[in-house]
């Protein structure tokens, strides 16, 4: 049977700068408990829906326009995103982010920062984190900025996962990443997804690899939804294959 969706967007649309048409009524679910991948080349517009859902284009003069966007059943769309992430839906943005300065132990904690439930509890999430992401425990105390390209991804995952969140909007998580190191993170996200019952939206360009860890996803291009579907049946679909399988 089909699971309700933790979070849908309705027909979106979004605008930036009042003139620049980016997203023309995009629709898409994520079920709760699954892994959606959000799917289409540079530019397509998968960080604008990300970030439409997150609250976060305000800061780029960007706004959505028509259409509406829920999460658990309530409308969302004019909360701001530190209400969205204390509820639980929390972004990690492409090219990682992390503070350069602060160790990642300190980077790791400021995922916690909207907590209002203790110093025990942030301290079992971090142990959480730590067991999901041995290496971010071998390097706890290294400043992120000396750490590899592999290391900061899951430390912008890790501070995600220090906030307790539901859903999380991973935006391009492979970027920049060697292939064993990509496959070694979509496994540790597989994981999170099973075990803690963590709902995820991906956003990728490398189709084959999000292919292969969502169950569903969505192809997007020039701002709109043009296929969607089973993992598997993108997969085998000759469009698919052809236009986005090959690159990647
Ligand atoms: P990428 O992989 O590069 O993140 P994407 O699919 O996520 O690609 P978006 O970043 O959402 O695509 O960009 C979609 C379109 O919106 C692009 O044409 C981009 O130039 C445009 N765009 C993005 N941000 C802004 C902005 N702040 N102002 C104007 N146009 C923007």
């Amino acid at each position: 049977g089909a699971t309700a969706p933790i979070l849908s967007v309705n027909n979106i649309e979004v605008i930036y700068d009042h003139v620049i048409l980016v997203l023309k009524g995009v629709s898409l679910e994520v079920p709760e408990g699954g892994i959606t991948a959000l799917l289409g080349a540079n530019g397509a517009g998968k960080t604008t829906t990300l970030k439409a859902i997150s609250n976060l284009l305000r800061a780029e003069r960007g706004e959505v326009t028509k259409g509406s966007i829920t999460y658990r059943g309530e409308q969302v769309d004019s909360m701001t995103p530190s209400e969205l992430v204390r509820r639980g839906v929390i972004q990690v943005m492409e090219g990682r982010h992390c503070f350069e300065h602060l160790t990642i132990e300190e980077n790791l904690l400021t995922g916690a920062y909207t907590r209002k439930d203790g110093w025990s509890a942030v301290k079992e999430s971090l142990e959480m984190v730590y067991h999901y992401f041995p290496r971010l425990r071998e390097r706890r105390g290294s400043q992120a900025g000396y750490t590899s390209g592999g290391e900061q991804q899951m430390c912008a995952v890790g501070r995600a996962l220090m906030a307790n969140p539901r859903v999380i909007l991973l935006d391009e998580p492979s970027m920049g990443l060697a292939p064993q190191l990509v496959e070694e993170i979509f496994e540790i996200v597989r994981q999170l997804n099973a075990e803690q019952n963590v709902s995820f939206l991906l956003a990728e360009q490398n189709t084959n690899i999000a292919l292969k860890y969502a169950k569903f996803g969505y192809i997007l291009e020039n701002g709109r939804v043009v296929m969607e579907g089973d993992a598997a049946e993108l997969r085998e679909n000759e469009d698919v294959k052809e236009f986005y399988l090959g690159i990647a």
